[in-house]
């Protein structure tokens, strides 16, 4: 087996000891799902963990089915087990092995146990052995059976294992100490009688071993050196030891134990992760948005991105909550290596350009910052597709995309000005008419945009995913994420992917990474979303909906170096990279107490700028005012623009004294801002009156994520241009909520659900 750098873990240190004490001469582990469901990213830990020691430590790591319980367990599970743990890079080579084959063996060490006085058959029902165990401050008392002779022990589990009795009528257990300060040493189960076949063994048992002492004597079969499981097996540790004492066993492995993976907004059991796939709440194990090995690698994951984030997690004794992003962070790093350029508009608005660009073919690099790694052949006509987003007919303060009259410039190719737009009947914008210009390097234009030529275009199905479960922490009974499967049809994509087979990777051009699905072709390839580009905006979002997307994760985030680094040196980098003027404008605005991220707004949004100026000079705090103003209420100004507002900085400084004084919260402060741009009025006057309103904010945010997602037609329609539904949407919720919604509020909230986002060009 091949030699790896070694981990460094506290798992690792111990068994490096053993082998240079000469404990053992070789390292061998094992990786022990229960076949009863699909592997999820939990059981990648322990998968890098076992298989990387063995393969660290030039020994072996075993593949063993701990399939003790005939009722959950199926060969479909297996077949997906082993081909998942296969795709993660691991190889178990000849050591494939089941619980279920050494069934005979297991029953002749509990005849041993019995013989030697250490087990007897306990007749008491189930819940009399639970009313006898006592509690953690009591003792438990002995079972009435505790005494019977080994003869009768022997005839009676001999009787149990030849199917004379019904399910539960006895059980066999281990004779320990039921006064024990260990509960699992007081008298534990070890075998229990059930009717049902086996997917392996057929009907050739209607006896069962129960995980406690089929584990152990399993690990001593195999010659397992180091048997590593999760924290909640601790106190099963002394029993682990008692039982292969007591048996007579070749070896003794030992059992040692490290944190299980418990992941932000995701749900780790197995399950619980049957029951969302047997109440159809997602379309199977495999389904992008489950956190399974299978649904992640068609989401798009690959098994380096997995690997490489159990790697950066490490391996501790104290459980702890993961940021998602962490892994998120790892998968980024890997698809930016991996996944070459692409154009793909969303939702298409048609642009004829005048003069036909005289270049029918460019060629662009499929990797920007890897010019060595290959080209592809975008071609270039009079007729394109853009993002409709990329086009505002009042465009607000700085809008950096196309406008009437405004010029943009055309990733890898020259620069575009808006001359006319069309609309049909209704007021919707059509198309447009562009007049088009090459670069010559003579002319300031800010913005880029991505786009496709219609006539090459290929028409594809993209989905876009987001989290299952909007929670933190959840549980098997928090409500699904509505949002969290975007279908959008009609995609414009350049005819470089054309014979796409599934499972290539892309990024397509601030849109985000891709990959290509099964359920398409070559020729119709569908795409999934594997996850966005680095997201600056999550913020202006959770601004305009708390509690719905991105919120703010309040556990660790990435710790690597890379990351940290990343944090301390873009700020004051972007600062510097301003022009001389604005870097000025910047240093000033940091000097007046403006953090460093608003002083960068700031520098680019002089109107927002004085806004901040005007309050801090009325002796507001110029940290919060910084902070409400360049993130809370930039990220709800959308067209309105500085100089629509309804109020100005008196207001502003009003409504900063009160969160200074407490009396409002951030999440408030968000609604009297949305209230004050709609309606204007006093920030003081708004509160009063938001706090006579019945729906909680976050509830608001709820049922408008639910009323977008069960009229995804109409909000498709919205998002092709249709803006007029906005009234459709209020009506919706107004009915949902019986009117109990406050406008104010809704609106802005329902425009952030409605949205269709995209990033700058990246790199
Ligand atoms: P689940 O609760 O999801 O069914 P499990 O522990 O019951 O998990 P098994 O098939 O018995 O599933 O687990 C196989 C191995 O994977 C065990 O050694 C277990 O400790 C490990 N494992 C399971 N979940 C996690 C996790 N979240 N983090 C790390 N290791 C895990
Ligand atoms: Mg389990």
């Amino acid at each position: 087996m091949q030699e790896s750098p070694t981990p460094r873990n506290f798992i690792a240190d111990i068994v490096a000891t053993d082998l240079e004490s000469g404990r053992h001469k070789g390292v061998v582990t094992r990786f022990p799902p229960e076949p009863n469901g699909y592997l999820h990213i939990g059981h990648a830990k322990s998968i890098c963990l076992n298989f990387g020691l063995a393969r660290a430590f030039g020994g072996a790591c075993h593949l063993r089915f701990d399939d003790t319980n005939p009722s959950t367990e199926d060969l479909e599970y297996v077949e997906a087990i082993q081909r998942d743990v296969r795709w993660l890079g691991f190889d178990w080579g000849p050591n494939l092995f089941f619980a279920s084959d050494y069934y005979e063996a297991l029953y002749e060490h509990a005849l041993h146990l019995i013989r030697t006085g250490f087990a007897y058959v306990c007749s008491l029902s189930d819940a009399g052995v639970k009313a006898g165990r006592g509690s953690v401050s009591e003792p438990g008392v002995d079972s009435p059976y505790r005494g019977r002779s080994v003869e009768e022990n022997l005839a009676l589990f001999e009787r149990m294992r030849l199917g004379e009795f019904e399910d539960g009528a006895h059980v066999l257990r281990a004779k320990i100490d039921m006064a024990a300060a260990n509960m699992k040493l007081r008298d534990p189960a070890i075998y229990r009688i059930k009717h049902a076949p086996h997917y392996r063994r057929g009907k050739d048992w209607c006896v069962y071993p129960l995980y406690d002492f089929a584990h152990c004597l399993s690990d001593a079969q195999e010659g397992i050196t180091h048997s590593i499981c999760t924290l909640e097996f601790e106190n099963n540790r002394e029993l682990y030891d008692w039982l292969l004492a007591r048996s007579v066993v070749d070896c003794r492995p030992r059992q040692f134990e490290f944190a299980r993976l418990n992941l932000t907004h995701t749900l780790l059991s197995k399950r619980k992760l049957l029951e969302l796939v047997q109440q159809g709440l997602v379309r199977g194990w495999d389904d992008p948005r489950m956190p399974t090995i299978a649904g992640m690698r068609r989401r798009g994951y690959t098994p380096e991105a997995i690997t490489a984030f159990c790697e950066l997690i490490g391996v501790a004794k104290n459980n702890s909550l993961v940021d998602l992003g962490k892994l998120e962070f790892c998968l980024r790093e890997d698809l930016h290596e991996r996944a070459p350029r692409v154009s793909c508009v969303f939702y298409p608005l048609r642009v004829t350009l005048t003069p036909v660009p005289k270049a029918t073919t460019l060629v662009a690099a499929r990797f920007p910052d890897r010019p060595e790694r290959g080209t592809r052949l975008v071609p270039l006509s009079a007729e394109l597709f853009i993002e409709r987003a990329d086009f505002s007919e009042a465009p607000p303060p700085g809008w950096h995309r196309l406008a009437p009259g405004a010029e943009v410039r055309l990733r890898h190719a020259g620069l575009l000005r808006c001359e006319t737009v069309e609309k049909d009947a209704d007021g919707t914008v059509i198309a447009l008419a562009c007049s088009y210009h090459e670069d010559d390097g003579t002319r300031k234009v800010k913005g880029t945009i991505h786009w496709v030529s219609a006539a090459e275009a290929l028409d594809v199905e993209v989905r876009l995913y987001d989290k299952l479960f909007g929670a933190d922490e959840p549980t098997a009974l928090d409500p699904l994420n509505s949002g969290s499967l975007e279908v959008i049809q009609g995609c414009k994509i350049e005819p470089s992917v054309n014979g796409t087979e599934a499972g290539a990777h892309f990024q397509f051009e601030r849109h985000g990474y891709f990959v290509s699905d099964p359920d398409g072709t070559p020729e119709r390839p569908i795409f999934n979303r594997t996850v966005t580009l680095r997201d600056g905006f999550a913020k202006v979002l959770a601004a305009a909906m708390p509690g719905a997307a991105a919120t703010p994760p309040r556990v660790e985030r990435p710790r690597t170096r890379a990351a940290q680094g990343q944090a301390q040196a873009e700020l004051p980098r972007s600062i510097a990279r301003l022009t001389e003027p604005a870097r000025g404008i910047a240093e000033a605005r940091r000097a007046r107490g403006a953090s460093d991220a608003a002083a960068l707004v700031f520098a680019t949004d002089e109107a927002l700028g004085q806004l901040f100026d005007g309050a801090v000079e009325l002796g507001a705090c110029a940290s919060i005012t910084g902070n409400l103003a360049a993130n809370e209420l930039r990220g709800l100004l959308g067209a309105v623009g500085v100089q629509g507002l309804r109020f100005g900085a008196a207001e502003l400084a009003e409504l900063v004294g009160l969160i200074d004084e407490g009396a409002v919260t951030n999440t408030t402060a968000k609604d009297v801002l949305a209230h004050l741009i709609a309606k204007g009025g006093s920030p003081r006057g708004v509160v009063e009156a938001l706090g006579a309103t019945k729906l909680a904010h976050g509830e608001l945010a709820a049922i408008v994520s639910e009323v977008v997602a069960t009229h995804a037609a109409e909000a498709t329609r919205y998002r092709e241009g249709k803006t007029a539904l906005l009234a459709f949407f209020v009506g919706q919720v107004m009915r949902r909520t019986k009117g109990q919604a406050n406008p104010a509020e809704l609106e802005p909230l329902l425009r952030a659900r409605l949205v269709h986002r995209i990033h700058p060009i990246e790199g």
